[in-house]
This record gives C-alpha cells, sequence and structure tokens, in this order.
C-alpha cells in the first residue's frame, strides 16, 4: 500500500512532493520533510490526483488561501463550475473546495480534480445527504461509503465534523444564531432524533483507515463554529476545539496528515488567542480559518470584515484562510465574487506574512514600490496582486501609451504628485540626508524646490482636459467641478 507524506517523513524520506514544496516556499527540503513528520504541516495529495503541483499548508511557510467554489440546487452546470475552477486559480487559489451540493456531484467533483493543478477538498456529508430524506436517516456505512468514494475519486482533503459530540449540543442552547456551519447543522439534527454519539465521531478509526490508503488529509470542521460576535469563544466552540486535538492525535497515530478549522465570527482583540489556543490543543496542527468576520454588520462587504480577521489570524499563525465573497450570507458567488474574494485574501495572506517576517515576502512589496517611485506604470502593474485590474483603473482616466511614463496619474495631478515633486527637489538638492537638524528649512533651497514648481516641467503632453464617463478632470485639479 502507497504510504502518506506523514509516514514517509517520519522514516526520513524527502519525497518529490517535499522536494517541489521545498522549491516552490525556497527552502530546505529537510526543514519541509521535518515540519510534515512533527505534523506541523501537511501536503495534501492523494494518490489519484495527477493534475496536482505538490503546496504546503504550515504556519513556517507562506500563508495559503483557500477558494469555496461548486453549485448549489438553483445553478448546477459543469462548464459554469470547470470556469469557477479556472477562476479560482486563475486570481491565486492555493486550494479550493468543491463545495457542490446541487446535480451531477460526481460528474463535477471528477472534472475538478482531472484539471486542478491545486489540491482539491471537499465536504462529504454534503453529499452523503442528498441520498437521504432526512439528516437523521443518515447511516455510518453510507457516510463512509461516500468518504471512500472521494477518496477515490483523488479529493486531496476532507472537512470531517467529527468533532461535533452530543454532549456538546446543550452548550449552543441560548447562541444568537445557534449551529452555522451546514455540516455541524446536519450532523446535531442527526444526534437529536437518534440519541446517539455522531458516528463520524465514532466511524473516526475507519476514516482514517481510509484517509491512510490514499493519503487524504484531515480539515477537523468545527461544526460548532460561531456564526456571530455574540457566540464568538463560547463553551461549545471550545469544547469542539478540545475534541478537534483528540482526534488531531488519532488520526497522526494512523499516519494521516491533519489541519483544524477553525472560526467564523470573532472580534478582532481575539484573534490571535483563538489561534493560540488552536495551537497548543491540536499540538501545532495547521489552523484553516473561515475568515473570521470582525464585525456583522457589513453583508456585501464581507470578504472586507473578514479579510481583516484573516490577516489578523495569519499573523498570529493560522496557515490558511479560507476566502469570504461579497456574496457571504446572500447568495452564490459569481466569476467576479471570486475574483474579489481572492484579492481581499491573498492580501490578508501576504499582509500577514509581512507582519511574521516570512523569508522574501516583503521583497514583492520593495519591487512594487520601487517601480511606482520610478512611475514605472507598466512594472507596477505587472507587480500588482491583479495587474489587469490595476491597469484598469489607471487607464480609465489616461488611458494613452504616453501615461506609461508619466510622472503623475488623475489621482493628485500633474501639479500635485508629491512624488515628482520629491523626486525633482532631491534632483535640484541632492538626497534629503544632507538636511539636518541644523539646517533653517525657510532658507533652504530645498524648501524652495518643494513649493509647487509651477512652470518648472514639461507639460506639453499633457492635454488640457480630460472627460471619462461623462466626467472631466483637468491635469492639476481631478475633478474639474471639485
Ligand atoms: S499623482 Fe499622486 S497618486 Fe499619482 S503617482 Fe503622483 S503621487 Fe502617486
Amino acid at each position: 500500500m502507497a504510504r502518506t507524506q506523514l509516514q514517509r517523513a517520519r522514516d526520513g524520506e524527502v519525497t518529490a512532493a517535499m522536494e517541489r514544496v521545498a522549491e516552490r516556499e525556497n527552502r530546505d527540503p529537510e526543514f519541509v520533510r521535518q515540519q510534515v513528520a512533527d505534523g506541523q504541516a501537511v501536503i495534501p495529495t492523494n494518490h489519484a490526483h495527477d493534475a496536482l503541483d505538490p503546496m504546503i499548508i504550515g504556519r513556517e511557510f507562506a500563508t495559503k488561501v483557500n477558494a469555496n467554489i461548486g453549485n448549489s440546487e438553483e445553478t448546477s452546470d459543469l462548464q459554469g463550475e470547470l470556469e469557477k475552477l479556472h477562476a479560482a486559480v486563475h486570481y491565486g487559489a492555493d486550494t479550493v473546495m468543491d463545495l457542490s451540493t446541487g446535480a451531477n456531484l460526481d460528474e463535477i467533483r471528477e472534472a475538478n480534480v482531472e484539471h486542478s493543478p491545486v489540491p482539491v477538498g471537499t465536504v462529504p456529508i454534503y453529499e452523503a445527504i442528498k441520498h437521504v430524506d432526512e439528516p437523521a436517516d443518515l447511516t455510518r456505512d453510507l457516510l463512509l461509503d461516500v468518504i471512500e468514494k472521494q477518496a477515490e475519486q483523488g479529493v486531496d482533503y476532507m472537512t470531517i465534523h467529527a468533532g461535533v459530540l452530543l454532549e456538546h449540543l446543550p452548550l449552543t442552547d441560548g447562541r444568537k444564531t445557534g449551529i452555522v456551519s451546514r455540516g455541524g447543522s446536519i450532523l446535531a439534527r442527526w444526534i437529536e432524533e437518534n440519541g446517539r454519539q455522531n458516528p463520524l465521531y465514532t466511524g473516526f478509526e475507519e476514516i482514517c483507515e481510509i484517509f491512510a490508503e490514499h493519503d487524504v488529509t484531515f480539515s477537523l470542521g468545527d461544526g460548532l463554529r460561531p456564526g456571530s460576535l455574540a457566540d464568538a469563544g463560547d463553551e461549545a466552540q471550545f469544547a469542539e476545539l478540545d475534541t478537534l486535538g483528540e482526534l488531531t492525535r488519532t488520526a497522526r497515530d494512523h499516519g494521516v496528515q491533519v489541519m483544524v478549522e477553525g472560526p467564523g465570527h470573532v472580534p478582532m482583540d481575539r484573534v490571535a488567542d483563538n489561534v493560540e489556543r488552536q495551537q497548543e490543543v491540536c499540538d501545532g496542527a495547521p489552523f484553516y480559518v473561515l475568515g473570521p468576520l470582525v464585525t456583522d454588520v457589513a453583508p456585501g462587504y464581507d470578504h472586507i470584515t473578514s479579510a481583516i480577521g484573516a490577516a489578523e489570524a495569519g499573523r498570529a499563525g493560522a496557515a490558511m484562510l479560507c476566502y469570504v465573497t461579497p456574496k457571504e450570507h446572500l447568495g452564490l458567488p459569481d466569476r467576479e465574487d471570486v475574483r474579489d474574494g481572492l484579492a481581499a485574501y491573498r492580501i490578508a495572506a501576504h499582509a500577514a506574512d509581512v507582519a511574521t517576517g516570512l523569508p522574501g515576502a516583503r521583497d514583492w512589496d520593495d519591487a512594487l514600490s520601487e517601480a511606482r517611485y520610478a512611475f514605472d506604470w507598466r512594472r507596477q502593474f505587472d507587480l500588482a496582486l491583479d495587474p489587469q485590474r490595476a491597469q484598469e483603473y489607471h487607464d480609465q482616466t489616461l488611458p494613452g501609451d504616453n501615461y506609461k511614463q508619466a510622472r503623475f496619474c488623475s489621482m493628485c495631478g500633474v501639479e500635485f504628485c508629491s512624488m515628482r515633486i520629491d523626486q525633482d527637489a532631491r534632483d535640484a538638492d541632492g538626497e534629503m540626508s544632507a538636511l539636518d537638524d541644523e539646517t533653517d528649512l525657510d532658507d533652504s533651497p530645498a524648501a524652495e524646490a518643494n513649493l509647487p514648481p509651477v512652470g518648472t516641467h514639461d507639460t506639453s503632453g499633457v492635454p488640457e482636459e480630460i472627460e471619462i464617463n461623462g466626467v472631466t478632470f483637468t491635469p492639476d485639479q481631478g475633478h474639474a467641478d471639485d
């Protein structure tokens, strides 16, 4: 039987996947192996996922971003799903989760695995529930059959809500928003109606055996995650987390890779505490957080409310951020929502990497800043997180090729471009460091040079007025009607 990355790492083997990951992250392959062997990082790589380019999830590596894709009862077609996969990978998703709940689940899942260069995750209970009339009719055998089939299809990681226990459910009484995880709510209903323990918990060792055979990575679901700030950090959330710690150790005993999912909705000042607590309870298993949203008041903008929490979570040690789109709580995201959600989360992930001092992370910022200061617009676009959007926004007001070297943009206008004024001052008087505490700034040539240098630059290529979408801009003032 083929062995898992974890088993091979423990045996001291640097696998081809570890070599590839080391190359992508610019790290020593032996360091990668050690992180995997210690369970501090995972490389989700189902043996049957041939199109995969291996990647790693762990706090010592670049913070990763997951994009959820998939259909719903209302919208289902294979081509549309593959377009979503393409959009997600194109805009920078490190993994995708196929959360389809509509028609043609097998066909869509197999196509996603076949075409995806990034790990594919699923939540198998979404398929299992479609085989029964009521959640209470789910059986352990049915759940295991679905999990095994998806493992055979090449799914790299699966969310398993095995931590929702019978004894936890009373702890959710009195919550403002109850149980908001889809998997968590289905299992809670099953437990209540059958009066028995969660079948994913009682069947956990069998799931481990399936995962070990195919090298599927656990993403231990937080079925009792808070769905509002009011419920954040309550007894139910942390009781489940303790169970996830126990399950982490069980999975590792079977040689199976594990990451752990986290909340949800958390006030900003408590995000870091949540990460530190998970790291302690789950022995450093990579933390995969869903946001968290740091306020509940902005439906339509929850890619922003959650990216704020995600950046803080990443800074505190979360290894992967599950994106949220502007449609969160409101509807199924389309391609443009996927783009906006991924941009928000890639910003959060990169901001976290800069803050934690990940080797090389700041180089990107420095390169873009240099291009910006040099008015090298094309390089600035190329380096931008979303190059197409950066150029579109620039070209809305200054579309001509001649503006790709212009020493201003339409934001401040040619007269008030502070970077140009600053550069002119430096050109006139040398670096500002020539100034010191004793310099009389009022009497210095630099002060003169820092006055708006009206008439000292060549504006012959700049039109007097630019009209865009009915709004007139003047080069030196911005909006003509300001
Ligand atoms: S005009 Fe303003 S925003 Fe545009 S490049 Fe100059 S300083 Fe930057």
